[in-house]
């Protein structure tokens, strides 16, 4: 069996110009692989500590050297020598050399690179693709993950911190019917896309693009962006219902303040109670398929009585709730207060720590998305993990921009390699 000969890091840009880690990882047999590691712009508190030299003469203070350094020094030295397909037993090593709860030390970001590194060449060493290494990686933990791809949740149009000051939720999402075939999917989704971007143009409703490649357009409600999205569903092919549905990821930690919800649809302040009214007729009017992060990230009371009311009709998703934590994740299962749950590894850190709360949100029958985050790179390392370990969605942005696309694009390549 091969060995990890070298392993090196290095700082380099994500896609909104910040640094972030990339790390390269050498086998005895010559095999070789490279990962780098995304970075979240609304970032939930309870994630895992992302690490940055907070040295303000670089970068702002968003310098990632101290993590590479973290890489070179510590990590490294204590993975040379080991099986890659030992992908447990190393993170469980880099686990407890950082020692901290919240990968405080040396960095959930520092962490997360090695983990996927690891994965990746423990891939290559056995001659497999890596959705079929995380699949048998997920089979082992007894996760019910039949390889397959997953149906697609497009960021149409963006707001909150990832827009442009205008628009108060984060993401409006085009969603295909998930009867459709991966590549008609995609097609679906890309050709309603420049169909908004042509319609907000008409409309004066000058736009930008957001982090995610969705459009940032300048709108009177956020509800209009739901308006702009239907009246360019209704100028193609496709149906609205049939074909493609909508979702929502209100973020709503990032416009909860002093206990109220403010969002320019409303004006003056909203409690939960009139929020989730809000909801309920957005969800009448467009037959929303998911909600995410209705309401802030340690509301669980409101969220409660959100999932009583429309966990029936809609998914209801944990993202900054739940920040893929085991220990959120068995509160939100016991309190029921969400039947979905959006996976973002650098949430928490290592690959096996993932795929454990995989187990358990698969476990209370919940849906899985697995997710980008707003600062990407062009890794795909997130398209095959969703592949092998069976779930039902993916996020991964816009159908455009390159970062977000590379996700996409390797999909298409897996539904190929399946058939
Ligand atoms: C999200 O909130 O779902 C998201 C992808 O954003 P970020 O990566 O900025 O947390
Ligand atoms: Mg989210």
């Amino acid at each position: 069996m091969a060995k990890i000969k070298r392993i090196w890091a290095r700082e380099i840009l994500d896609s909104r110009g910040i640094p972030t880690v990339e790390v390269a990882c050498q086998l005895d047999s010559g095999h070789f692989g490279v990962s780098s590691v995304p970075s979240g712009t609304s970032t939930g508190t309870h994630e895992a500590l992302e690490l940055r030299d907070k040295d303000e003469s670089r970068y702002h203070g968003l310098g990632v050297l101290k993590a590479v350094e973290n890489i070179n020094k510590v990590f490294a030295p204590a993975v040379i020598g080991m099986d890659p397909t030992l992908q447990e037993v190393i993170d469980n090593k880099l686990i407890s050399i950082d020692g901290t709860e919240n990968k405080r030390k040396y960095g959930a970001n520092a962490i997360l690179a090695v983990s996927e590194v690891v994965s990746k060449v423990g891939a290559i060493s056995q001659g497999l693709t890596l959705y079929s290494w995380i699949n048998n990686l997920a089979q082992r933990k007894q996760i019910k993950a039949q390889m397959k791809v997953p149906t697609p949740i497009f960021v149409m149009i963006e707001g909150g911190l990832h827009g442009a000051g205008n628009l108060d939720f984060q993401e409006f999402h085009l969603i295909p019917a998930s009867s459709k075939k991966y590549s008609d999917a995609l097609r679906s989704g890309a050709e309603i896309f420049l169909v908004i971007g042509k319609n907000l143009q008409r409309r004066g409703a000058t736009h930008s693009f957001g982090q995610e490649g969705g459009y940032t357009p300048n709108l009177f409600t956020n509800a209009d962006a739901f308006e702009v999205i239907v009246d360019s569903i209704k100028q193609t092919p496709y149906d609205l219902g049939r074909d493609v549905f909508l979702g929502l990821d209100a973020a709503a930690s990032f416009f909860f303040k002093n206990g109220g919800y403010t969002i320019k649809d409303k004006s003056a302040p909203m409690d939960d109670n009139a929020l989730l009214e809000f909801y309920k007729s957005l969800n009448d009017q467009y037959h929303l398929e998911i909600i995410e992060d209705a309401f802030a990230q340690d509301e669980w009371k409101s969220w409660k009585i959100f999932y009583n009311l429309l966990g029936e009709q809609l998914l209801i998703v944990g993202d900054d709730l739940l920040t893929a934590n085991l220990t959120r994740v068995q509160k939100a299962i016991d309190e029921k207060t969400c039947n979905a749950i959006l996976v973002k590894p650098n949430q928490v850190g290592t690959v096996t720590e993932t795929l454990d709360v995989i187990k358990k949100a698969k476990d209370a029958n919940w849906k899985i998305i697995a997710s980008h985050r707003g600062g990407e790179t062009n890794d795909w390392f997130i398209a095959d993990f969703a592949v092998g370990v069976g779930a039902d969605y993916v996020k991964f942005g816009a159908p455009a921009r390159g970062e977000r696309v590379a996700k996409y694009n390797r999909l298409s390549s897996i539904e190929i390699e399946l058939q």
